[in-house]
């Protein structure tokens, strides 16, 4: 498996050698293509004016003395680039009738086929290679003598010079891409190893933390760019898996300390009440007092289990059209008997219309009997406990108010929090709680896709404000 590093070097090395190998071949053809224009033009021109000049003379030789005509003529022109090194004319059926010396005149060949198929002002180029290996660049155009027969002259040029010029381009192309490519592969894997420097340091503190180092945090880039963005997530990530981890933690030492306390008291109990023979009124009265200390471990027991498949996800509601009203009505008649107890009084403020929502019935009824019943056990003899329901917008409002004790400020913005208590709470006479009741509620009220505030002034009492949206609002 090739490292990631590698890899970005590879890819680098691709696109450069593709990139370097088109603008050699480009650079190649272009010199190729441009310096064969160049000696084709200066052919063509040559060609052009030896056959203006032959068909001038003959003609003033026909109007007066006879006069031989040659190819062999000084051909001034400051276009003339090159000069040809192979000057034949070549009559009608492809014989070289004068030409000028040359060593290779003779083993350009003659094809009288395409010859003949030029017509008058034109060019035909053709390039030779000769047994040495040299090409020879040559130009044919047509023309005609006095009597009316044709003939050709045909310009050769030696590529000699262009094909030097081509091999030492490509000498040069086959030196400098291959050390462009080790340059640049070196400078790639270079560029990879700072850009992924940061990777591996992120790497490395995730390694840690995997250990189980969650305090661990990325060091953070000086520039905020893309891994810079990566390793604040990463750092955001595990503050938030330390923080729930801790409230794992937390909640767990908490519940396990919750229910230590109240077993060992009813094995104190219950040891006493073994260490001799007891009258019948004296085992009833354990038992009784056992019976309620199960009762409050059975309800630890059932609110710890609500919160921990919360947190898994396992809690999933059942949720139905549920008329709020109705709801309320019956808690009413199911919490009235443990008011009068409480020598408290209960009003219920009953909407107008009915008020339904989507909801999940048994949690709702668990949300309203934990407010309820903090309402009755926070509020004295004689105190008032409010249930209000009514709607408001496209959200139906449920208020629980009561004339208690009411919420200190500082505890306020902890209540919702597992096992969080009022410190004098525990020592108050007959209030009894773990402190998860309203963990629940706001763990019912969230999965609803409701809100829920709560306000108080200490002494006066405590109002809580829970919105749900209505159902096809
Ligand atoms: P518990 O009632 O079992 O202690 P809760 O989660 O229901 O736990 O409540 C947390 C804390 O909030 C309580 O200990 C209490 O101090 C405070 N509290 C809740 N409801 C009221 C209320 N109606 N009036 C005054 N204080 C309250």
């Amino acid at each position: 498996m090739l490292s990631l590093r590698v890899k970005l070097t590879l890819y680098y090395l691709a696109i450069l050698s593709a990139v370097l190998i088109f603008f050699g071949f480009a650079i190649y053809a272009y010199l190729s293509r441009s310096l064969l224009w160049t000696i084709d033009y200066s052919l063509a021109t040559q060609a052009q004016a030896i056959v203006q000049r032959m068909v001038t003379e003959v003609g003033a030789e026909v109007g007066s003395a006879g006069h031989s005509v040659s190819p062999h003529e000084e051909h001034h022109s400051d276009q003339l680039l090159f000069a040809p090194q192979v000057v034949q004319v070549i009559d009608g059926r492809g014989r070289i009738t004068d030409e000028t010396l040359s060593r290779v005149a003779h083993s350009i060949p003659i094809n009288l086929e395409k010859l003949n198929q030029l017509g008058n002002n034109q060019d035909l180029f053709e390039t030779f290679r000769l047994e040495s290996g040299e090409e020879f660049r040559v130009v044919a155009r047509r023309s005609q003598d006095a009597e009316g027969s044709t003939y050709f002259v045909r310009l050769g040029q030696s590529l000699a010079p262009l094909q030097q010029a081509r091999r030492r381009l490509l000498f040069i192309l086959l030196i400098t891409i291959p050390a462009a490519l080790l340059l640049g592969s070196y400078g790639g894997l270079v560029l990879a190893n700072q850009a992924l420097r940061p990777v591996d340091r992120i790497t490395r503190a995730a390694e840690r933390i995997g250990t189980g180092d969650l305090s661990e945090r990325v060091p953070l880039p000086t520039k905020m760019d893309e891994l810079g963005r990566l390793a604040a997530t990463f750092n955001n990530m595990i503050a938030r898996l330390e923080a729930a981890f801790e409230r794992q933690r937390q909640f767990t030492s908490d519940a396990s300390h919750e229910l230590r306390t109240p077993l060992a008291v009813l094995r104190g109990d219950i040891e006493i009440a073994l260490r001799r023979d007891r009258t019948p009124e004296e085992y009833k009265r354990v038992l009784t007092s056992s019976l309620e200390e199960i009762i409050r471990l059975s309800r630890l027991v059932e609110d710890l289990l609500t919160l921990a498949r919360a947190d898994i996800g396992q809690a999933a509601l059942r949720c139905e059209p549920v008329s709020l009203e109705d709801l309320c009505q019956q808690m009413v008649d199911y919490i009235s008997p443990l008011v009068q107890q409480q020598e408290q009084k209960l009003i219920y403020q009953a909407p107008r219309s009915p008020i339904i929502i989507n909801g999940d019935l048994q949690r709702l009824k668990q949300l309203l009997l934990n407010l309820l019943d903090n309402a009755i056990k926070y509020t004295d003899k004689g105190g008032i406990i409010t249930l209000g329901l009514k709607t408001a917008g496209d959200e139906a409002v449920l208020t629980v108010a009561d004339t208690g004790r009411g919420i200190a400020p500082e505890d306020l913005p902890h209540i919702f929090e597992r096992f969080y208590r009022h410190s004098h709470s525990s020592s108050e006479k007959g209030v009894t709680g773990f402190g998860l009741g309203l963990a629940i509620v706001k763990w019912i009220v969230d999965s609803h896709g409701g809100k829920i505030e709560v306000s108080s002034e200490p002494g006066k009492g405590a109002i809580f404000t829970l919105r749900f949206p209505l159902l096809n609002s």
